[in-house]
């Protein structure tokens, strides 16, 4: 009788043990997922997107590829709808300047009808621009004649657009850092 009874108390320890390490299991995997779904990226507040398009995706792609791509811990970037011609045709995907006279500053207009997939491709692109200037390897001369790149003049009449070494320098690299933004966004569950 005594030993059926300590075997029984060792069966329900053993049942009660099992039961909590699978509670804890539970607990672990929920609370792991609930984290997940709220992974969202914190921004410092140095990284001013002032967004004048409809489109509203903008910022936040903006935002992750300054700070959390670039590393840039101050930026101020203005974007406008990218302007249009005579016979209503938006002239360009997107085009980036740098203010003047600031630091970190910049105007970029984008077309603001883009797909989203298209759009984030396009601002992948003007960060490089960003990056190049930045970076003081693109200086902005604030003229339509020319500009200089790597310490060479870069005449607009000369070189074509698809010929000039920062488009060739974005073009190389926008589809590495949309690769890098997508898979940031896929993570932290931003649509
Ligand atoms: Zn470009």
């Amino acid at each position: 009788m005594k030993k059926n009874r300590l075997s029984s108390i060792l069966g329900v320890t053993f049942l009660i043990t099992c039961l909590m390490f699978i509670c804890f299991i539970v607990m672990f995997i929920s609370l792991n997922t609930h984290n997940k779904k709220h992974n969202e990226l914190t921004f410092p507040k140095s990284i001013i997107i002032d967004n004048a398009t409809k489109d509203k995706n903008i910022d936040m792609v903006l935002m992750i590829l300054a700070n959390k791509i670039f590393k840039y811990d101050s930026i101020h970037i203005t974007v406008f709808p990218m302007f249009i011609d005579t016979l209503g045709n938006i002239l360009y995907l997107a085009y980036t300047q740098k203010f003047p006279f600031f630091n970190h500053n910049y105007v970029m207009f984008v077309n603001d009808k883009l797909p989203y997939e298209k759009m984030k491709l396009v601002l992948c692109h003007e960060m490089r621009h960003i990056y190049q200037l930045e970076s003081k390897q693109l200086v902005e001369t604030y003229n339509k004649k020319y500009t200089i790149y790597k310490n060479d003049t870069v005449f607009y009449d000369k070189v074509d657009y698809a010929d000039r070494p920062f488009e060739k320098d974005a073009f190389e690299h926008q589809d590495e850092i949309l690769k890098t933004l997508n898979t940031l966004i896929d993570a932290t569950y931003i649509k």
